[in-house]
């Protein structure tokens, strides 16, 4: 497996490792809002096939061959410098979000609204995070490099204006503000 590979699934069990505590401690915590999108189901597994699914079929068999091409080995670490940026971006936003975070749209029993931090200055880190990991993962190959893309454009473009209506109506005011104050995923200075 070449280095690029390997740097990419570290980068990957890191993100893994990073969000475990959270999903743990957010099966256990009573919700008071769900407000999973009708699609959101057929959406995550098409994000999983194709950011983790095809990738690993590349990285392990040669069943995605035909679809091979060459990139410069700069881009290589260029793609490695987009890794490092998203374990470090979603590592920060898991860190300030703290007990906040929900795989789908919920609000918890006594649920904070982050301004502070990395959400000081954009309102969706961990998809900016997300962002980065799928220009990344445009790998040597027409199909695993871009299936990413090509899944996490959707659930982002369906996602962020839900979760912001529901911000919205739950902090009111307060959310107009903070939308003031920040960009979605490319920081307001
Ligand atoms: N969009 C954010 C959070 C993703 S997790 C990001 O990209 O970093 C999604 C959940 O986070 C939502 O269901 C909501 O409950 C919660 N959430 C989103 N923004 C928040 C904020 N500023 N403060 C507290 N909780 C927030």
């Amino acid at each position: 497996m070449s280095v690029f590979k390997i740097l990419y699934w570290a980068a990957m069990v890191l993100e893994i490792i990073i969000r475990a505590p959270f999903q743990k401690s957010w099966k256990l915590t009573p919700k008071t809002k769900q407000r999973a999108m009708r699609t959101e189901n057929t959406v995550l597994t098409l994000l999983f096939v194709g950011s983790f699914l095809l990738p690993l079929v590349y990285s392990l068999t040669s069943w995605l061959g035909f679809a091979d091409y060459r990139l410069p080995v700069w881009m290589g670490w260029l793609g490695v410098f987009f890794l490092a940026a998203s374990v470090y971006v979603f590592w920060r936003a898991h860190h300030d979000l703290k007990s906040n975070w929900t795989p789908t749209l919920e609000i918890f029993e006594g649920h904070s609204l982050i301004t502070d931090g990395i959400y000081g200055s954009v309102r969706h880190p961990m998809y900016l995070s997300q962002w980065l990991m799928v220009i990344a993962q445009l790998l040597q190959n027409r199909i695993a490099g871009l299936s990413g893309l090509v899944v996490f454009i959707p659930f982002y473009l369906l996602r962020v204006p839900a979760e912001e209506k529901m911000m919205e109506e739950t902090f009111g005011e307060a959310y107009l503000e903070y939308m003031q104050q920040t960009g979605r995923v490319i920081p307001k200075v």
